[in-house]
């Protein structure tokens, strides 16, 4: 497989090495977890490691849904053959509906007034659209107030040409687990569940389970679980580790294009931020801010199995890096970003960590003219 890959990405400056059997294995550790059907959110290009690519392997790992932020994300997978079931869980502008039917994508409705336009759309077309109805219980961002869902649901029973699927909300802090706020919001769903079940309108799935509630909430599991980060074997959070047996599904990797001994006293790069105290071999890696590495100082790189800090300021298409540690270093070597060499690692979390922020936003800002390969 390793000579595949060099065979692949010999001609890339710069890549990502995605491995679907790892993907797949994370998706059924949730399912041996959870017990329960999972939807594999795959929104934002399944967090950079690629949309279609990454539906494809889920499905053909088991999983029972996808799930999508934008209804472009659902038309993609269906464009490229997935037949898996998907729901959009952000807005959908009306006039999508005609084809949401047509591709059989189901929205999500937080809105009564979106609720009406998408049966108008429905009727005109004569079809029938699935939604999800979701129910905002503390997050403040979309859905229903949960109190008020019962009486969303009776109202929907108005409209013939939607069919009422799946009820759902999302938890804010499933990944802090102690704090009382999960457990409230959970007491809020499950009240509204039940009330809409004593109503006999209870839709056929409910569902609330992000990873981090996947992992440590079975009070959240319900129907069908709601995974994304832990699918791709990142962390859900410090606080809310995955569990041995998880694999971290993305490297990111690079050659080094040039090196050379700069003066004592050299500026390197943009702003001259970094000056060489002696002698310094400086390294250049043809990876920049507008691949996903970001321009503030603590970046990191493996070279040669050893540790090695980018110096100076990241440029938009390059970037350099202090060479004393890797004496055996030469153009064409094999530079890891994110991913292991030899004994060391770097990981998605570690950049978060350097940038101040989280691993999705780490992953999720690798650009798309990086090169993915997959294994
Ligand atoms: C992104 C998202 C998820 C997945 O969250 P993770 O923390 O990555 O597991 C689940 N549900 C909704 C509504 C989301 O927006």
């Amino acid at each position: 497989m390793g000579y595949t890959r060099k065979m692949l990405s010999g001609a890339s400056s710069t890549w990502l090495e995605i491995d679907l059997s790892a993907i797949q294995g994370n998706l059924r550790q949730i399912q041996t977890i959870t017990r329960r059907p999972v939807m594999a959110v795959i929104k934002a290009n399944a967090y950079g490691h690629g949309l279609v690519e990454v539906g494809r392997a889920v499905a053909g790992a088991g999983a029972a849904w996808c799930g999508v932020a934008r209804f472009e994300e659902a038309l993609a997978l269906r464009t490229a053959g997935i037949e898996l079931p998907i729901l959009v869980m952000g807005f959908s502008d009306p006039q999508h509906v005609p084809a949401a039917i047509a591709h059989h994508i189901c929205l999500t409705v937080f809105r009564p007034d979106a609720a009406w336009a998408y049966a108008e759309q429905a009727r005109a077309v004569g079809g029938r659209l699935v939604v999800h109805v979701k129910l905002d219980t503390g997050m403040g961002r979309l859905g229903v107030n949960a109190e008020e869902g019962p009486h969303f649901l009776q109202s929907l029973v108005n409209y013939p040409e939607l069919h009422i699927e799946g009820l759902f909300t999302h938890l804010a802090l499933a990944d802090e687990p102690g704090l009382p706020v999960t457990a409230q919001q959970l007491a809020r769903f499950g009240r509204a569940v039940a009330a809409v079940t004593a109503a006999g309108l209870r839709p056929a799935l409910v569902h609330a389970a992000n990873s981090a509630a996947s992992l440590v909430q079975p009070e959240a599991w319900f129907d069908l679980v709601r995974p994304g980060i832990a699918l791709y074997g990142l962390h859900p959070s410090s606080q809310t580790p995955l569990p041995a047996g998880f694999q971290a599904a993305l490297a990111w990797k690079a050659r080094l294009v040039s090196l050379k001994v700069l003066p004592p006293g050299h500026g390197v790069s943009y702003g001259f931020r970094y000056v060489t105290q002696g002698h310094e071999r400086i390294g250049t890696l043809p990876v920049g801010y507008a691949d996903g590495l970001r321009r503030q100082g603590g970046n990191l790189a493996l070279v040669g199995g050893q540790v090695v800090p980018v110096v100076g300021t990241v440029c938009m298409d390059q970037c350099m890096l202090q060479l004393d540690h890797a004496p055996l270093a030469q153009p064409g070597d094999e530079v890891v970003l994110i991913g292991r060499q030899g004994q060391a690692a770097l990981t998605a979390e570690m950049l978060a960590e350097a940038w101040g922020t989280i691993n999705y936003d780490v992953v999720c800002g690798l650009a798309a003219r990086l090169p993915r390969f997959y294994c």
